[in-house]
């Protein structure tokens, strides 16, 4: 499990540097994302830092953010930030407001130290999750000018850093806890694909199975997913778009690159019915 973690905004009092309060948000991301990444790391995690430090304006600190968290495969990009503004408590906020298990989780743990829980909410247009192809979540650990802000430093950074840490590690993302072991023979899982009414014509897939191993390991990967996808979604419109479809079945963490499906879908019809129906199973059970 590969891990990226962006301590939000620049340092204090450069361009792009974050809210201050009773408390300076770009000093206390750092606390808490550097606390974070040894965490992970202590559990035999591999971690990205994906921490810029100095930037021209903020447009560029979020772009070389989204670059250094785009350059590898990442299988969760988190940032850390703190609110502003005169609330209190926590909130994560993923792209188009989906729910998986280490954002709620990442909530509840904040939340059980005292803070009010505000959800997940929808960060569609937060340049951040916008622009990193791994799937990923944005947490607002608590609100910098308010009594928030108090409670935090009582607890300390290294507390929050647990929190979030034990929300990342305790998910259920099918890349992580593979707990159905995982079908490697064509048959099986063309077979799977084909129960579940993903495909249609077993023999031209298990074809292409054969004699192509990007779509081998797309079936079996789209395969182990619809096995040990966590919880049910109730979207009802279905992607046509070959980039919708790539980046999504990208956030689910059932392909690694976005750029060669979408290219492969343009090439190849039958390649794009495939993922675009593959991924509507996943968005409608
Ligand atoms: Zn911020």
């Amino acid at each position: 499990m590969i891990i990226g973690i962006n301590c939000g905004h620049t340092v204090s009092g450069q361009p792009g540097c974050g809210a201050v309060g009773r408390i300076d948000e770009s000093v206390e991301t750092r606390h808490v994302g550097k606390k974070l990444m040894e965490l992970l790391r202590a559990q035999g995690r591999e971690v990205v830092n994906c921490t810029n430090d100095y930037a021209s304006s903020t447009s560029a600190n979020l772009a070389e953010i989204c670059r250094l968290a785009n350059k590898q495969y990442l299988d969760l990009f988190v940032s850390v930030h703190f609110n502003a503004g005169g609330g209190r408590g926590t909130e994560v906020y993923t792209y188009g407001g989906r729910t998986f298990n280490a954002a709620e989780d990442a909530a509840r743990n904040i939340a059980a130290l005292g803070f009010n829980n505000r959800g997940i909410k929808d960060g569609s247009n937060l340049y951040v999750l916008r622009h990193t192809s791994a799937r990923a979540m944005l947490v607002e650990v608590c609100f910098v000018d308010t009594d928030d802000a108090d409670k935090y430093l009582k607890l300390g950074a290294d507390k929050l850093a647990t929190a979030i840490c034990e929300a990342i590690t305790g998910t259920n993302a099918p890349t992580v806890t593979q707990t159905t072991e995982e079908y490697t023979s064509t048959n099986d899982i063309i077979w799977e694909l084909h129960h579940r009414g993903i495909i249609g014509d077993k023999a031209l897939w298990t074809g292409y199975c054969g004699s192509d191993v990007n779509v081998y390991w797309f079936c079996r990967k789209l395969c182990q997913y619809v096995r040990t996808k966590p919880t049910g979604e109730h979207e009802t419109d279905e992607y046509a778009d070959a980039h919708d479809i790539a980046w999504d079945l990208c956030h689910r963490g059932v392909i690694g690159d976005m750029t060669l499906w979408e290219a492969y879908m343009k090439r190849d019809e039958n390649v794009y019915w495939l993922l675009r129906k593959g991924l509507n199973w996943c968005r409608t059970h």
